[in-house]
């Protein structure tokens, strides 16, 4: 029954990795780097869409 032992320990470091990594998700890691569109090009200036770094959410993220 060693072996039993030994893989519900795996298991169980298994989940408690899994649950350490969830709650220490930082919120910059969700930000993408801007890549600059066709929005850039017609705007004359960088248009960071929503989710990108640097964006502030306006009417327009809350129409989505
Ligand atoms: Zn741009
Ligand atoms: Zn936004």
């Amino acid at each position: 029954m060693k072996n039993v032992k030994m893989f519900s320990m795996v298991v169980l470091f298994t989940i408690a990795g899994s649950l350490a990594n969830a709650q220490q998700k930082p919120k910059a890691a969700k930000l993408k780097k801007h890549v600059c569109t066709e929005a850039c090009h017609k705007a004359g200036k960088c248009v960071l869409a929503h989710g990108e770094k640097g964006h502030k959410c306006d009417a327009n993220c809350k129409k989505m």
